[in-house]
């Protein structure tokens, strides 16, 4: 994990936020790198989950909803963690995660094992950050950051059930930040107070909620594989019945091995009645399905909810490698070419040369349109292939004599180390060609 923070910090993609003040626990920055990432990530869940299907709508609703809503989440109640805090080094820390964490005096032991140890009871502690809605601090002004996406889109269901004209089987799908005031925040992204979440609320009817449950488990699976998440890093954990929330009936989180260990990276649950109940019962509005024939029910919700940052870490460390070639070594990041921050480099051998830089300037010109490409003529070649490889891209089209020549340039490609020649002409042809490829980590599965 720490090659992996110091490769994201050299090359821009995230960093510790407000940093020139100090920093602030577990808050980061994305720099330019880590945007591309981010966005290509977003692209390709909406894609899967809205673009190349018929059931599912976008949504994108506030961040500060009305605070009644979280009263009939549960959330204002029940989004609670066990709490303890140390008389002596007076750090907090959740009460069911000590085993995780270390105790401030003596790093080596976990709190409550040191013999200066002295830790409170448990306490209840809420994780919804609280804000103040209106210049004033009075009774009724009082209103919670979102710690999930799932709640403002349970509260459309009515709009989108009338003005998408939608029945179930229909999923309304999401993407936007939530917050919590994590207290054991920590592992780089993995779990961070403010992130950004990619949730879908399927809404079904009862009677196939366990069919659809299965269904999204495996369909979220095989979009982890399709994005080169390797097989043998992946596993599907389902919850027994204490570990379940109140208002679930089944509960899966398709887990990865981060370099903590196996940790949930996406869960999958079915939340039966649940939600649409309790909105109804605390707005008096009914969100209820009622058909052609005055069949009427309250759907059945399945939900898949992830976090784009613990996609990001889970890739990073897929695609993270070191290797040694020819006797010098080098970083890659072996991402999906569809995920890559940039999709190809486009390399003059000489930067002086005008006749290469004018090829190479306008090839470039001509990919960007389409692409993510980056131009780079600084630094001998070597140097600039390395730095492609720390962040990822995929094949890089150098501009060298021969081009002057025959027009043709040579493609390297980032995994195999293989280099071709093509004519200068096929090369947006051959680039979205390569983009269409299956691909599959080059490390094996
Ligand atoms: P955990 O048990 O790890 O705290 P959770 O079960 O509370 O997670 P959910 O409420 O199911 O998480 O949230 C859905 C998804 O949102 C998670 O699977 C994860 O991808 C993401 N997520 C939740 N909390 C965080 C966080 N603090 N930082 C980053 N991502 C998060």
């Amino acid at each position: 994990m720490e090659k992996i923070v110091s490769l994201c910090r050299r090359r821009g993609f995230v960093f510790p936020s407000s940093e020139i003040y100090g920093g602030l626990g577990s808050t980061y920055d994305y720099g330019h790198y880590g945007v591309l990432l981010k966005n290509n990530l977003k692209a390709r869940w909406f894609e899967a989950m809205i673009l190349e299907r018929d059931d599912i709508v976008a949504l994108d609703s506030a961040v500060i909803l009305h605070p009644r809503v979280w009263e009939a989440s549960g959330h204002v109640e029940g989004f609670t963690d066990p709490l303890v805090d140390c008389r002596t080094c007076k750090l907090r820390f959740r009460a069911d995660k000590l085993e995780d964490s270390q105790c401030g005096r003596k790093p080596s032991k976990h709190p409550g094992e040191f013999k200066e140890c002295d830790l409170t009871e448990p306490r209840q502690f809420n994780l919804m950050f609280e804000t103040t809605v209106g210049p004033v601090q009075e009774a009724g002004s009082k209103a919670y950051l979102r710690p999930e996406t799932a709640q403002g889109i349970f509260i459309n269901f009515k709009n989108v059930l009338q003005l998408a004209r939608r029945r179930p089987p229909f999923g309304i799908a999401q993407i936007g930040k939530s917050f919590r005031n994590e207290i054991t925040p920590g592992n780089f992204l993995f779990r961070v107070r403010e992130f950004e979440q990619m949730e879908m609320e399927f809404f079904v009817p009862p009677a196939d909620s366990e069919r659809w449950y299965r269904y999204w488990i495996d369909e979220r699976l095989a979009w982890y594989l399709r994005y080169g998440l390797r097989r043998g890093r992946l596993r599907v954990r389902e919850h027994g019945p204490e570990e379940r929330s109140h208002y679930s009936q089944g509960t899966s989180d398709i887990e990865y091995l981060y370099p903590i260990g196996w940790s949930e990276l996406e869960g999958v649950a079915n939340r039966g009645d649940f939600d649409l109940t309790r909105h109804t019962e605390f707005s008096t509005t009914k969100l209820e399905y009622v058909g052609p024939d005055g069949e009427r029910y309250v759907p059945h919700v399945i939900e898949p909810a992830v976090s784009l940052e613990r996609i990001i870490v889970a890739m990073l460390v897929d695609g993270y490698d070191e290797e040694v070639v020819g006797e010098r070594e080098r970083t890659v990041l072996r991402f999906h070419p569809q995920v890559a921050p940039v999709t190809a480099a486009i390399l003059p051998l000489i930067a002086k040369d005008e006749g290469m830089v004018s090829k190479a300037r306008s090839l470039y010109e001509e990919l960007r349109k389409r692409h993510s490409v980056e131009y780079d003529d600084n630094g001998a070649i070597g140097r600039r292939y390395r730095r492609q490889d720390e962040i990822g891209t995929p094949w890089a089209f150098t501009i060298d004599e021969q081009t002057l020549a025959d027009d043709t340039v040579t493609v390297r490609d980032r995994d195999s180390l293989a280099q071709e020649r093509l004519p200068i002409a096929g090369v947006r042809g051959w680039l979205d060609d390569a983009l269409e490829r299956d691909w599959h980590p080059p490390k094996g599965d």
